[in-house]
This record gives structure tokens, sequence and C-alpha cells, in this order.
């Protein structure tokens, strides 16, 4: 079996298109849907990372502040710059781009947004919501591979899945996620002490770890449906997943490629989550 791709980029589009429209009917009545970066510090990953967001919002018709920070900044002018972006009414959606300098407590910070701007959906209350099944905003890199199931008509009642990694940001609400639309959900992660006899069980595959190759051709059923949230370098520098693409493309039913695949989506659904944030207001 030769998988088929779920080509994160023209889903990125096409959800990009839906989100321009709503932007415009939005603005119609008034209201710019407006999402404020800020970025503390030099790390050159979050430069290019806020670049994109900055201009994803310009490419679908929303507001976009870029606030960028000496690294030396202290923690308290940062609280009260979030502060002041909670009060501001031009603005929707507050991301503070991670990670920050190491004097600085990040979760501190990030429960400082209002929970009402937190379209990266890191707040706790954010979480909390996720947990419970209460609207809210969900992290954006587990939306986006929502989104990429739903995009193939992916039923997950019954299914299991299987996620690799349990970070706050990408394994724990992915898990989430998969549960709430009814899949029996696997967590693995560096204490799992045999990760193949998980992962051969499972319908759907998302490997979140950071680590090349973690999930290689022997350990996919045939069939499965498998997504790559990893981001990491190859020896030549290119970037790739956290899977062995090339093998594991002979075995699974679907795939989504890195580049090309999750990444694109990360950023569509802030656009979506920070449209949302606007559209409550004339809800
Ligand atoms: P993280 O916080 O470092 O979490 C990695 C997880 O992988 C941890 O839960 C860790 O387990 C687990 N793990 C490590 N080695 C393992 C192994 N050998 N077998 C099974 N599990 C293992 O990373 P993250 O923030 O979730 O990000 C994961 C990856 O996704 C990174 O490559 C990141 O760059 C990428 N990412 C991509 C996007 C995107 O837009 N495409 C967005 C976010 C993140 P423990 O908990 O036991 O340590």
């Amino acid at each position: 079996m030769t998988a088929q791709l779920i080509d994160g980029n023209a889903l990125s589009r096409q959800t990009r298109e839906q989100v321009s429209q709503r932007v415009a009917a939005l603005k119609a009545k008034g209201i710019t849907p407006g999402l404020a970066v800020v970025l503390v510090g030099d790390n050159p990953a979050s430069q290019v990372y806020v670049r994109n967001k900055v201009k994803a919002c310009e490419d679908t018709g929303m507001h976009s502040v870029l606030e960028k920070y000496d690294a030396t900044m202290t923690e308290a002018d940062l609280l009260a710059r979030v502060e002041a972006l909670n009060n501001d009414p031009t603005i929707h959606g507050i991301l503070v781009q991670l990670p920050l300098p190491t004097h600085m407590d990040a979760q501190k910070v990030i429960e400082t947004i209002s929970p009402a701007k937190d379209v990266d959906g890191f707040h706790v209350a954010s979480a909390g919501a996720l947990m419970v099944g209460q609207p809210g905003f969900w992290p954006c890199t587990p939306y986006g591979c929502m989104k990429m199931l739903e995009s193939i008509g992916y039923n997950l009642r019954g299914k299991h899945a299987v996620v690799i990694g349990r970070s706050n940001i990408v394994g724990k609400p992915m898990a989430l996620m998969l549960l709430q639309q009814n899949a029996t959900v696997t967590i693995c992660h560096s204490a799992t002490p045999d990760l193949k006899a998980m992962t051969l069980q499972a319908d759907v595959i998302v490997a979140a770890v950071g680590k090349r190759n973690v999930l290689t051709a022997d350990m996919v059923k045939p069939g499965a449906v498998v997504l790559d949230v990893g981001m990491n370098r190859n020896d030549e520098g290119k970037l790739c997943g956290d899977v062995d693409f090339a093998g594991v493309k002979e075995v699974a039913s679907y795939i989504t490629p890195v580049p090309g695949g999750v990444g694109p989506m990360t950023i569509t659904m802030l656009m979506v989550n920070t449209l949302e944030a606007a559209e409550r207001l004339v809800a």
C-alpha cells in the first residue's frame, strides 16, 4: 500500500480562504479581528514563527501587532504588557511566543493572558475547558490534526488512537480531542517500555516527540492513519518529522508529510481561533 498524503498546505489554503470570508463579514459589522504576537529575545526559530503568524493575519485580512522585546526585559514588564493587551479592544487574541528567556516563568505569563484572548489555548482555563468538554480555545497544533482527520472524512468512533508524546501543548490536548470524538486513546511517552507493541494496535498514530524515526514501518499496522507533528533536522539539515516517511508511507493508508503537513495547519488554526475570539463579540 502507498499511503495518500494529507496535504497540509492545500487544506490550509482552503481553510484560510474560509477565514478570509468570515473576516470580511465581521469587518462589515465594524469589527476587525486583531492578534497581538509578543516575542521576547532573538531566538531565530521564534523569529520565523512570529513572522509567519503576522503574515497569515495580513493574508486573511486581520489586524496584527508584533511586539518585540529584548531578552533582558523583566517578567514584571512583560506581565504589564500582557495586561495592557488584555484591555486593548482592538486585540482579540494574544500570543506570547515560547520559549521565553529562562528568567521568566512561562506559565505565569500565560496565566496572565485573559482566557477570552488565549488563542494559543495554553491557559489553564482553556486546558480545563477542553478536559471537561466546554467551549474554549483548543491548542492550534492538535486542533489542526483534528481538521486533517476531518478532511479525509475519518470517523474516530471505536477506533484506537495512539498518541506518542504527552506535552501540554500537543500530546495531552491531542489525546483529549481524539477521546472527545469517541476514539479509544493510548498516550505513550519516554517511559513507555514497548512503544511498538502500542503503535501496532493503532488505527491512528500521532507522533509528537521531536526525534527522527521514532515511528518506523515495522511499528505501523497496515492501513493506519499517521499524523507527524515532529519538527527535526536530518543529516543534510533539511526539515523532517518524527516518522520514517519513506518506509511508513508504504504501510499506512494516509500520512502527513513534513514539511507541508501539520506545520501550516497550526498557523491556520491560530487564525481560526483569533477569528472566533472576535466573532464571540457579536454572537
Ligand atoms: P516536548 O514537550 O519535548 O514533548 C515530547 C514528548 O515526547 C514528551 O512527552 C516525551 O516523553 C516524549 N518522548 C520523548 N522521547 C520519546 C520516545 N523515545 N518514545 C516515546 N515518547 C518519547 O515536545 P512538544 O512541544 O510536544 O513537541 C513535539 C514535537 O512536535 C517537536 O518536534 C516540536 O518541534 C514539534 N511541534 C510541531 C508543531 C507544528 O506546528 N508542526 C507545533 C508544536 C510542536 P516524556 O514526557 O516522558 O519526557
